[in-house]
This record gives C-alpha cells, structure tokens and sequence, in this order.
C-alpha cells in the first residue's frame, strides 16, 4: 500500500479528489490520521451469499503435507481471510498447524505464476493463452505417440480423484508412468511393517492411549507422518490431570522440539536406535510380563544377543538408562515406541524400524496404541530408489515428456542424484506448478494450477478419512486447476474425448464420489449425501484395528550399524523443518517470521553445534562455520546448542532456495545439496544420516537475528514448574499469585481496584500442554493483520510479534538442556504499568478489563513499552506494506496500523465484540467458550483456555484458580488476567 499522506499530512490534490468522491467526512477522517485514502465501491448488485461484515466459513482440507488436516476457511466480501481447523476432522480436531494458516499466503503470494508460460528460443518464459498452452501440450502428447514409458507425470501424494484421473488418463494416451514422490515418504517404515508383521502400510498411532511414550527420534509434533494430530494427543498424554501423566522419554542425537517436549532425552550415538530398541525389548522378554503375547517367544533368539552391555558399548547409552527404560516401557503400560524421524534414517532405517515393532510387539502394543486399522495412504508414494531410477533413465535419454505436479524435485533431491542434469537431457518438461520453483524453472510449458483454496478436489490421508476441497474465492489469477486442464486436454487428443466425458473436474470428482456414496451414503440420495460431505468437509468414518501377528521374516533381518561416507570427524543431520517441512514453506513470509522454537532464528539457516565443541574450534555464535561432504560445501552461521552430541552438527531443511519468489530466493543453505545420493538398501528410502563433514570456520561473523537471545529465566520464575511428587503431594499458591481474583486486588496496592461489572476477560495457559509449535503466533499473525518486517528489522529488535513463544533452557547437566517454553502476550494487567504513563490516554482500561489501544491518539511516545514489564508492547518504526495481493489476506475487522503507532495483543477484541453482539441479539449472555481469540483456537494442544472471569462457573475461572496456577511477575502487584499453569516435570529417575 502506497502512502498518500507524508507526516500525516494530507496534500491538497489528495484532499480534493476526495472531497469529490466520497465526501467531507472521508476527508475529515483521512485528514486526522495517517492512514492512506482508498476509495469505496459498493456492491451495485449485491451476491445473495455475501451479507456485508458477516463472514462466510467453507470446509475444506489442507494440503499443504500428507496429514491431510480439515480446515475452515473464513471468507469476508469474496476473499479468504483465515484458515482454522475443521472440528469435525478426526485429524486434527480443530486446530491447525502454523503451515496450514499460511496457505493463504500461497493463495495470495505476490510471486504466483498469474498465467501460463512458454519458454520462448531465447530461453525465456512467455505469456501464451490457456488455448494455445493446452494445444501446445496435447500435440506433443500425440508426437510422443503411444506414450509407453516415455511420458512420466510426477507428482506428489494425490490420493484422491486426481490421482485416479491422473492414471485414467496416462492409460488413456497409451501408459505413461505415474509416479509419487514424497521427499519425506517413509518407505522403511512400511517396509518394516511388511517384514513383521506381513502389511504393507503404514498405521496410526494411538499417541493418547499410551502412558509411556518412547520416541527413537520421530518428530510427531513438527512433521512426522500427521503432527497437529499427535499434537493433540501427546497433549492427552502428556499433560497433568487427575494428579497424574503420561511419560515421554525421546532418543536422538539432537534434541528436535519434538525432543524439547521430552521428560528425558537419551542423546544416542547416530543411526544406532535399532540396537537400543532390541536390547530393551530383550530386557522386556528376558524378565517376562503378562502383557507379552504368547507368540513373542520365538523372537527370544533372536533377541538374546543383545544385552544391555552389548548394546550400551554400540549405542553409547548407559546399561542403567536401557534397564530403566525398558522397567517404565512395560511398567507403564499401555505404552508406545515410535520412529525413527527421517532425519535420522540411515542405510538401516529399515532395521530400526523392525526393531521397534519388535519392541512394541513384545510389550503388547501392537493392536492397542499402533492401529493398523487406519493406514496412511502415504504408504502408496514411490520410494527413493523408484525416483532414483527415473533420475536414471532422464539421463539416458528415455525420457521424453515429464509433467511435474506439486513437487520440487530439483530442490529436494541430493545434487549428487544429478537430477539437473537429467532434466536438461528431456525434450520437454511441463509444470502445473503454481510457483517459479526451481524445477518449473526449467520447463518448456507452465500451466499454472489453482491453489486448493481455489479449486474442488478431494484427498484421503488415510483409512476411514476422505476430506474434500472446495474453492473458497474465485482464482485470484488466470490459473486453473490441474483436473480441468487435463479433462480439457483430453478433448483436443484425438481418441480421448469419449473417455472423459465430463466437462470439468467438479463433475468427474462427484461422479467419483458416487463409490464413496454407495459405501457410506446410508440410504440417503446422492444429492444430499454430497452437501453433507462438502459442508462438512468430507466424510469421517472410524475403523476397527486390524489384527496383526509378529511374522517369522523379522527373525532373518541382520541388524548392523549404518554405512556413513565422508573422512570428516562430525555426524552430519539435515533435519526437516515443521515450519517450512521440504522447503515448501519457505515462500510464506508468516512461516520465515515465525521463530524456530528451538534457536528463536528468524528468516535464515544455521548450524547447530554443541558448546565443547564450539570450544574446540574457537566458535562463537553467529560465525560462520563451512558444513564440508564428499559431495560440496555450505556454509552458515553457528548456533550454539546444549541439545546436540559434541560430535555432530545439524542443519534444517527448508531454506537455500535459489528462486522460488521473493521470500525464499537466496535465503539461507539448503543441507539437502551435500548429502550423499544414499539409500536404506531393505526399503529404497533415502539416508539421510549418511555422511559425516568436515567442520571449519570461514573466518567471517554477524549477527544470527533471533528473536530471544537470554536463554535462561536468571530466576525470574518466568516459565515455572513443579515436580510431579510436588504437584501429587499438593501445592500451596502463593497470595500475590491470586491474580485473576477481583476480590484480592483491592488489598495491595494504592489504587482502586477496577470494577469489572459482567464480564472481566481472562486466559488461562497451562505450560504442561504447550509444546512451543507456534500454531498460536501464526494464528495472531493472521488474525490481527500483524506485520512481517523481515530479518533486518528483527535484527534490530524491532519485531512485532503480539504472542511470541519464549524458551527458557533448565541447566541440568554439561550434556543436557531441559527447556520451557512460556507463551508470552499482553497479560491485560488490571494493574497496568503502561497505562498511567501514556500522556494522551492512547492505551487505557475498559470496563470488561482489557487494555485497549486507540491507535489515532497514539503519538509514538513509546512511554508505555518502556514500563511493561512483560515487553509485550509494539511498536511500528515503518508503515509495513502487504504487496499486491497479499494484501487482500488482511482481516477487515482490525486496523491496519501505520508507522509511529504501539501495538498489541487485545484478547482479539473484534472476536469478543462479534460473540457479545451475537448474544445480545439473541438475547442472551454470551456462553463459556463461544469466543475463542485466535490463538486458542489455533492452538493444537489446547495449552490456552479464554474466558470471563466473572462467571464463577467458567472453565478459565477454575483453571485460574487450580494450584499449579501463578502469574507472571505478579509480584510487581500487576494483576494480570492470565494465569499460568506450573509446567509438571517427571521427577529425575
Ligand atoms: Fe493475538 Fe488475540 Fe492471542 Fe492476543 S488474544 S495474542 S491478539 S491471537
Ligand atoms: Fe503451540 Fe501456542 Fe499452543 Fe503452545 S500455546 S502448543 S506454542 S499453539
């Protein structure tokens, strides 16, 4: 957005081009303030769905990983303005994680491909007609003639109708190759699967049921198989009620923030779970238990070779821990091995895998926490080895059209593949990519697809779940969606016409539905059945678990270490990142200016290495280090990190793109470009644990930008915890802790207490749920048209994150890190330290006790940060721009604010006045839980609750009464309206 104001003063010609069209009181207005003029056009025929000020909420489901989540899409006078979580999706129940609200920043991204392309004899890419596009690729079809193995379409997980009309159609033009490649597709796993238990898929894990959790590096909370589910359900697990919880113990050689979660971690040697895995299991069968099923006897050979001295010299884990572990494993039943992560795939990943079900077979878990019955459909991708021979037979020539859908293999495959050269070998390439990724760089057609915001569609992440996808919003460009394009082809190949009838992809995917229809329509005609399904975003059905027997094939795998290449002396992990997963994300501007949880980093890659050895090598934080394989060189800034083994070093995935538009072009390293081209022999997955490097510095530093750079509480009792001995024996709050009690707040202090007459917000936030995944920032982000302000300006301290997740290390010992982590968002103190300090009253108290902002009188003082105790204040240094179409994401309902203006967290006060309003309407009080602020909602774990302090009955009333609750730095007699709940720790074994 333009300024058209300089100083806040408006310029004569503006004012009277606005005195003529909209009239004095625009120009009043825009005079008072900063803010740009803009004019208005109403609707001349209004549509009949589009009531002015009341949104529109479409169900539809996520695709922006295989989990497959339901969401609901706000939509307000024709555009998407946020994404939630689908309630009704047995995935994720509600919420939704940080990747899938930023998806309207695909929708809206200023770097979208608006058109198709053609490259041109100069090399350049060309704007040509859908018509002359479409022909284009149908006459190359025919020349290709009889297409055999010579047209290949590669495309991500389309489980759905379009995978279906994808093979159709290859059929149909005479059998190219369909080919799926997921570049985190968990082959070993199933392969494991296959060879114990004879099933070739992959199950679900009943994450709640379990009392014992043990994670051989599986990053369930950032993007392992279906995170905002098991989110939830470790949250069930995990989280202290009834004077107890679950307990997680996570083995990896660095600590993930699914590691960060973890009551203990075990920092194993890399690439030797399996070992572990077998050698508690052995204790497990060796001291016997009534839970081991009759048929485990047989796996007794094969486990008695690994004791726990044996196994402890392999992995590097004390007999103690194992004999430990495995006494809680079954002690605690029901309870759950799960993983390994890809990041810690091996060329033996299949073995750690057939070693963990082995582990879970003979505590008695398989039927009970791992549900065959609800199998992923990821299990159908083709594995490494599939791509790795398409990569082969590119370069051979064989190839001679590849249609690439939704994947980036030029940036998800090691460059060692030498995917880039295959490439260049075939004749033609077409991309429906919706973005000029790395690989559409190349093509020779680009068709640019619809997002799934925009088009019908449908995906089945697994069993029992087959979710729909419905346009939200007209396209915001000249795309469509890839279903039409190929219905539309077919009718310009000669022969093909007749095969598919339908004129768009909406009719082929109801005529598709008419299968699911005859299995779940239950007597109801296809036309209701089919609203039904779209307004509830699809169909949800539970399936039994299937019954599974230990297979005699287990008994033949030889269990070894992995083969590492490489003469440096560190492990090297490149591990995927829950906020942009395999790079995908890393276009969002919400997802780059997202913190890690982990290192607080912002907007860039780092290496994470541990202080001993940084020691070594004389490194400081923010130096850069060169990362060197066999297979080339990156090089970036160092993070010094208590949570890694001193012989290893790790990088994210993510980042390092080289195009891909203007937030993730030359941003960072991508680690993915030094790994060996290797792969886990028994399945084909590719290693990712499969070099060592050599480490060294460059001699060059800077700054690594962080939003957090005080890694420990210095005893403030920020982020606080109890043991859980404590907590069980009962704990006594402390008076000044009484914070959201009305009646206290009159005894200390020298100012009258607020009257709060109906209603008095509060928030509740129980640090034993929150798990630090930052769903809630994003959420605010999205929801309070908060600004992103890019690395530069977090340098400078001038973030504006209304929610930011602090994360606190507990120093325990040299080689271990026991982190907190505090949601931290204006406490809406009825003693407000900002507020007597504002000279224009800008901020004040209202009378439900929030504390409000009113932006015009702000004069940038900035009085009022300064004495916030919780630094939870924002100010705006630049007036931020939202380019071009971005913009169109921003929330009607909250002001986008301009530069020299303080900000922040309201309790989103828009979301409170709509549901007092609605109630007031129906003549009622407003309900416990009819309003949610964003990030509650967002919130997978449920960690915060929001409510009225007023109503005793509420269930933030009682939260904030419950024993574990405190407020932070409530000493200062603040009074804040959020309670915290004490973090409940495991006492130490
Ligand atoms: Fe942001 Fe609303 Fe949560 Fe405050 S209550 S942090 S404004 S989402
Ligand atoms: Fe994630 Fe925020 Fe919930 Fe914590 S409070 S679990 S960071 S969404």
């Amino acid at each position: 957005m333009s300024e058209s104001t300089k100083g806040g003063i408006i310029k004569r010609r503006d004012f009277l081009k606005i005195i003529a069209v909209a009239g004095g009181t625009a120009a009043i207005t825009g005079g008072c303030s900063s803010q740009p003029v803009e004019k208005i056009i109403p609707y001349v025929i209004p549509p009949d769905n589009v009531i002015p000020g009341i949104p529109n909420w479409y169900a539809s489901t996520c695709t922006e990983c295989p989990a497959g989540c339901g969401i609901l899409v706000k939509n307000r006078e024709g555009r998407a303005i946020k994404i939630e979580g689908n309630p009704a999706s047995p995935i994720n129940s509600g919420s939704v994680c940080a990747r899938g609200q930023a998806m309207l920043q695909g929708l809206y991204n200023p770097d979208r491909i608006r058109e198709p392309l053609r490259k041109s004899s100069s090399g350049k890419h060309e704007a040509v007609s859908w018509d002359e596009a479409e022909k284009a690729l149908a006459e190359k079809i025919q020349g290709v003639g009889g297409a055999g193995n010579r047209v290949v379409f590669l495309t991500n997980n389309v489980s759905g109708t379009l995978g279906k009309l994808i093979s159709d159609w290859l059929g149909a033009i005479g059998g190219g190759r369909h080919i799926v490649y997921e570049t985190f597709a968990h082959e070993p796993l199933k392969e494991a699967n296959k060879i114990t238990f004879g099933l070739d898929k992959i199950p679900t894990y009943n994450i709640e049921k379990a009392r014992f959790l043990l994670s051989f590096g599986a990053d369930f909370l950032e993007t392992w198989l279906s995170p905002a589910e098991y989110a939830r359900k470790f949250s069930q697990m995990h989280s202290y009620k009834d004077k107890s919880m679950g307990k997680f113990v996570h083995v990896e050689p660095r600590r993930s923030l699914t590691g960060a979660n973890a009551d203990e971690w075990v920092a194993i040697k890399p690439g030797t779970e399996a070992f572990l895995a077998l050698g508690i299991a052995n204790v497990i069968l060796s001291e016997g238990s009534g839970s081991i099923p009759g048929d485990a006897a047989k796996l007794k050979g094969l486990l008695s070779g690994y004791n726990s001295e044996k196994v402890s010299s392999i992995t590097g884990v004390p007999q103690e821990t194992i004999n430990r572990i495995a006494k809680d494993f079954v002690g605690m039943r029901p309870s759950l091995a799960i993983g390994s992560g890809a990041a810690n795939s091996s060329t033996n990943a299949t073995q750690t895998f057939a070693a963990v079900n082995i582990l879970n077979y003979v505590s008695g878990n398989v039927g009970e926490t791992v549900n065959f019955g609800e199998s992923l459909t990821i299990s159908q991708a083709n594995s490494f080895r599939d791509i790795a021979a398409l990569v082969d037979s590119m370069s051979k020539g064989e190839v001679e059209l590849l249609i690439v859908y939704n994947v980036n293999p030029a940036f998800t495959l090691p460059k060692s593949l030498n995917f880039g050269e295959a490439i260049k070998r075939i004749p033609y390439v077409v991309s429906f990519s919706s973005f000029m990724d790395e690989t559409t760089e190349v093509a020779n057609l680009i068709l640019p697809d619809s997002t799934t915001l925009e088009k019908w569609g449908d995906y089945t992440p697994r069993d029992g779940i087959y979710g729909l996808i419905q346009p939200v919003m007209k396209p915001v460009f000249n795309t469509r969606p890839t279903g039409d394009v190929i219905l539309s082809l077919s009718k310009k190949i000669e022969g093909l016409k007749d095969k598919f009838p339908q004129p768009t992809f909406y009719d082929y995917l109801r005529d598709s539905w008419k299968t699911v229809h005859s299995q779940f329509g239950a007597g109801k005609d296809f036309e209701t059945f089919w609203l039904e399904a779209v307004q509830n975003g699809g169909v949800f059905k539970e399936v039994p678990p299937a019954e599974v027997k230990i297979s005699d094939q287990v008994l033949k795998v030889a269990f070894v270490e992995p083969k590492l290449e490489g003469d440096g002396d560190m492990y090297f992990i490149a591990y995927p990142s829950y906020r942009y997963y395999d790079g995908r994300g890393a276009n969002k501007p919400w997802l780059q200016e997202l913190p890690d949880a982990i290192t607080t980093a912002v907007w860039d890659s780092w290496v994470e290495i541990h202080p001993d050895t940084a020691k070594k090598l004389g490194v400081n934080e923010g130096d850069f280090l060169s990362v060197e394989s066999p297979y080339g060189k990156i090089e970036t800034q160092a993070y010094i990190f208590r949570g890694i083994r001193p012989d290893t070093v790790a990088i994210q995935i993510g980042l390092g793109h080289r195009g891909y538009g203007r937030y993730a072009k030359d941003r960072g390293v991508n680690p993915i470009e030094i790994l060996p081209n290797a792969m886990d022999e028994a399945s084909g997955g590719f290693a990712w644990l499969s070099t060592k490097v050599k480490v060294s510095k460059t001699g060059r530093s800077a700054q690594l930008v962080r939003l957090q750079y005080t890694e420990t509480q210095h005893d403030r009792e920020i982020a606080q915890a109890v043991s859980l001995k404590e907590a069980q024996r009962g704990i006594q709050r402390k008076e000044e802790a009484e914070i959201a009690n009305e009646e206290q707040s009159g005894k200390i202090g020298m100012y009258k207490a607020h009257e709060h007459i109906k209603h008095r917000w509060g928030m509740s936030i129980d640090l034993s749920k929150c798990v630090g995944c930052g769903a809630c920032v994003t959420a605010c982000f999205a929801e309070n048209n908060v600004p992103v302000v890019g690395k530069e300006q977090i340098g400078k301290r001038r973030e504006m994150h209304w929610i930011r997740i602090e994360r606190y290390f507990e120093e325990e010992n040299q080689n271990d890190s026991n982190m907190r982590f505090i949601p931290m968002l204006c406490q809406q103190c009825d003693n407000a330290p900002c507020e007597p300090v504002c000279p224009v009253y800008a901020t004040y108290h209202n009378p439900e006790g929030l504390n409000v902002m009113v932006y015009n009188r702000c004069v940038g003082t900035r009085y009022c940060s300064n004495n916030c105790v919780y630094k939870v204040r924002r100010f705006n240094w630049f007036t931020y721009t939202h380019p071009e179409p971005l913009n169109w994401q921003l929330n009607p309902d909250v002001t986008v604010r301009t530069k020299g203006v303080m900000e922040k967290c309201t309790f989103c006060v828009q979301r409170i006045r709509f549901g007092e309003d609605r109630a007031k309407d129906e003549g009622r009080d407003v309900r416990d839980g009819e309003i949610t602020p964003a990030c509650a909602q967002a919130c997978p774990t449920k960690a915060i609750v929001f409510g009225n302090l007023k109503d005793s009955e509420s269930e933030v009333s009682r939260l904030s009464k419950d024993e574990r609750g405190y407020g932070v730095l409530s000493d200062l007699n603040t009074h804040p309206a959020i309670t915290y709940l004490k973090k409940v720790k495991w006492d130490k074994a």
